[in-house]
């Protein structure tokens, strides 16, 4: 009797051991399902694997973790498309998600409760009709190869890559982010839009930025692609607010930074006036494939930090910068008594205090002030760079001045353009000789340099020399007819 029981029981739990290896396998088959989906694009049907592999084993660390990034990336395409509803479900599918595998607090839990929180007041605003939508021109750069570029120890910068399609889709997301949390912050008064380009052109040279005890930090030069950005700027110069640059960086150490990137016309000799900007690498790290996108779904709040630098300037300034570290606090509270900072120390989490505080607040009475002084009205009108700071420059000027320089060599007009840099330095110096051989010498690189073109005429006239005024304006005219560089009256003859 005994013998049988001990044999049944043993049988049962033979069963049992059976039932949850079955178990385990169904779940370990729809997360390897899942797994595959991913790589292949197919984002819903691997969410709808990880789903399941989570359902059959509801405790796998591994399979909850999956779930909460496929749920956080089907939400924010929901919640970028317009789908409140359905945002709501998956954000909430992520959270609970994430509670159960690795509690909350952390920096990846903040950006879930954040796009959750956003999306019900995004939804709360229902239609709206943004004041100003502030345009943006993203140029990615596909192609990296430095040439003669070296480090801060005088070593050569070896540096070559190109732009993966999962990191130009990471980096759309993070600006349908960037929207999405201006719009709502500023309760649908401001929105961006995007145009974007990817530049089949290669990024040639970078600068030193910083140089650090065990590395150099640099800075792309965007002027050295071997096909200029000007064609994708000028014809648009007046209805660009920001430019996104995004480049790759492997070998060279780039931070991200904001208002830096100027608007290239004609490499190393003309620019455009001031815009907002982004300059971003992509890092490797960021999204070389599906599951790093997804996996890197914090890392869009980089976007967001950077582009409240350009927030800042079209502010007229909101100080201190970076208001929200630590050291900065307690001055950050002096100048904004309002301001609560969430004590958390996790990364975002009172730098975030410090935004929502500021596009609260600061920038629309910012906005409604400059709008008295601009008479653009309604008040986010002033969030433009292009209607604030028009280029006035004939839309004819780029084809004939990029004729006129089109034999020289990309080289040829950075050597040129160095030497007007340095003639311009002597000139507000006053050291007149100085600037005269430096603009010249910039004229043997570059011909039709309409800066140095301009100055050399300028000089002319004081001096009285009439046939070198003639020769300097007459050139200038025929490649760079402008109305400010226009040739003074001829000094009158008593
Ligand atoms: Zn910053």
């Amino acid at each position: 009797m005994r013998t049988i029981v001990m044999i049944v029981l043993a049988l049962c739990m033979a069963a049992q051991t059976g039932f949850a290896q079955s178990q385990r396998e169904q779940a370990r088959a729809a997360y390897d399902a899942g797994t595959t989906r991913l790589d292949s694009g197919d984002f819903s049907g691997a969410a709808a694997d990880f789903e399941r592999a989570c359902r059959i084993e509801p405790d796998n660390r591994t399979y909850l973790l999956w779930h909460m990034r496929l749920q956080v990336y089907l939400g924010q395409n929901a919640a970028f498309a317009g789908n409140h509803r359905q945002a709501i479900a998956s954000f909430t599918q992520a959270l609970n998600a994430k509670e159960k595998f690795s509690g909350s607090g952390d920096s990846e839990h903040l950006a879930i409760k954040r796009l959750l929180d956003l999306t019900r007041e995004h939804q709360a605003l229902g239609s709206f009709r943004p004041e100003y939508v502030h345009r943006v021109r993203v140029l990615y750069i596909r192609h990296t190869d430095l040439k003669d570029v070296v480090d801060k120890d005088g070593r050569p910068v070896k540096s070559k890559g190109s732009i993966k399609d999962s990191q130009i889709t990471a980096s759309i997301r993070a600006q349908d982010q960037l929207k999405f949390f201006i719009e709502t912050l500023t309760g649908g008064k401001l929105s961006l839009s995007f145009e974007r380009t990817v530049v089949n052109t290669t990024l040639t040279r970078a600068v030193i930025y910083a140089r650090q005890a065990n590395r150099t930090m640099y800075r792309p030069d965007f002027s050295s692609t071997s096909e200029s950005l000007g064609p994708y700027l000028f014809p648009q110069r007046n209805s660009i607010d920001s430019v996104f640059m995004y480049f790759v960086n492997p070998g060279f150490p780039v931070w991200p930074f904001a208002n830096g990137v100027p608007m290239v016309y004609i490499p190393y000799t003309w620019y455009g006036p001031g815009r907002g900007s982004i300059a971003m690498p992509m890092d490797a790290a960021v999204a070389k494939n599906n599951s790093e996108l997804v996996a890197n779904f914090p890392h869009s709040w980089v976007t967001f930090h950077e582009f409240f630098h350009v927030i800042e300037r079209r502010s007229g300034g909101i100080g201190p910068t970076h208001g929200w570290l630590p050291e900065s606090i307690e001055k950050s509270k002096k100048a904004f008594p309002a301001w609560v900072p969430d004590p958390n120390e996790a990364w975002t989490a009172t730098e975030y205090t410090w935004y929502r505080y500021h596009l609260h607040n600061t920038l629309p009475a910012r906005m409604r002030l400059q709008s008295q002084k601009s008479k653009l009205v309604p008040p986010f009108k002033n969030f433009s760079f292009a209607l604030t700071s028009p280029d006035a420059h004939a839309d004819g000027l780029f084809a004939t001045y990029s004729r006129a320089l089109a034999g020289i060599s990309l080289d040829r007009l950075r050597q040129a353009g160095e030497l007007v840099g340095k003639a311009d330095k002597a000139r507000q110096g006053k050291r007149v000789d100085e600037a005269r051989s430096l603009y010249a010498e910039a004229l043997r690189h570059n011909p039709y340099h309409h800066r140095a073109l301009y100055e050399l005429g300028m000089d002319a006239y004081r001096r009285r020399d009439s046939a070198a005024v003639e020769r300097y304006f007459s050139t200038l005219e025929r490649v760079f007819p402008d109305p400010k560089y226009a040739r003074p009256r001829p000094a009158r003859t008593r």
